[in-house]
């Protein structure tokens, strides 16, 4: 992880950049505007969702960048509502044209709910070997429903996207996944801009004249977690990907991890069902 493009090697060969560009709560001028800038900054990697409602800016973003079609790894994201064998593959079909691409790079349940989601993944399993989708994965899938798909399905999910920040490690769940060859994506890592003062990240940030939003990406990605930190903000994309010239030692790692509380930003997935 040297430069901004490394990625890691994904349980079916495909490479994902360590590091991508969220863009939830960024619609219309604002999202086509951060994408265009995360682009020419060097990001690669662009997470999306149908209920963000910005898949067509994000793919007109793409379209003018000239940024070659190979080199970006594109992921949205199959809302709730949507759930279920037939309804996945139309909703598939949305996505993909408001993208206006072919070949969608990551495809993901974005919640697990209660029982849809194994009908749920036998379509994504159809897109998958068709060629819709380079890889498919989960979101938000919690060891339990990640074990019930394992014992129920074919295909071993990529990526389970989870919230993962320094308030909130996930311990348990991370041993699970790289035990399973499920690679952990880190959302809202930043913890939406809360830790931006909290004084252990501050210390080891002033130590290498880092920002703390940066010592934090650092951490996820020298843990081994892809991370997709989001900004609307063009000096703070580009701030978010100057993480590749510093490295934080294993103390340091452990200083970080040590300020878990176990705390969410957004819902606990055990409780957020449909
Ligand atoms: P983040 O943790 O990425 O934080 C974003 C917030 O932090 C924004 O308010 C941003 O402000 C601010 N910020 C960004 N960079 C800096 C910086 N360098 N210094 C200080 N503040 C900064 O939160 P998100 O919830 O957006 O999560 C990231 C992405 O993860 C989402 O955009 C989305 O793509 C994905 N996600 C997935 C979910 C899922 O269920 N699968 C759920 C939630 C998110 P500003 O924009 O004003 O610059």
């Amino acid at each position: 992880m040297k430069r901004m493009t490394d990625g890691t090697v994904l349980n079916n060969g495909v490479t994902i950049p360590w590091l991508g560009f969220g863009t939830w709560k960024a619609t219309g001028e604002q999202v086509l505007e951060s994408v265009t800038t995360a682009l020419a900054a060097g990001y690669r990697s662009i997470d999306t969702a149908a209920i963000y409602g910005n898949e067509a800016e994000v793919g007109q973003a793409i379209k003018s960048s000239g940024v070659p079609r190979e080199e970006l790894f594109v992921t949205t994201k199959l809302w709730n509502e949507h759930q279920g064998y037939d309804s996945t593959l139309r909703a598939f079909e949305e996505s993909r044209k408001k993208l206006g691409l072919d070949v969608i790079d990551l495809y993901l349940i974005h919640w697990p709910g209660t029982n849809k989601y194994k009908d749920t993944w036998k379509a994504f399993e159809r897109l998958y070997e068709e060629g819709s989708v380079r890889a498919i994965g989960v979101s938000n899938f919690q060891i339990r429903h990640l074990e019930d798909l394992l014992q129920n399905s074919s295909v071993v999910p990529v990526i389970n996207q989870v919230e993962l920040h320094p308030r909130l490690v996930q311990k348990e769940l991370h041993d699970f996944c790289l035990k399973h060859r499920i690679q952990l994506e880190a959302w809202s890592p930043l913890m939406q801009g809360q830790l931006t003062q909290e004084p252990v990240i501050a210390a080891i940030a002033s130590k290498y004249g880092k920002s703390s939003a940066q010592v934090i990406l650092r951490w996820d990605i020298q843990k081994g977690i892809v991370t997709i930190p989001k900004s609307v903000t063009a000096e703070r994309i580009r701030e978010n990907a100057d993480i590749f010239d510093f490295e934080l030692t294993a103390e340091e790692i452990a200083q970080i991890d040590g300020l878990n509380q176990d705390k969410r930003v957004g819902p606990d997935p055990d409780q957020f069902v449909f």
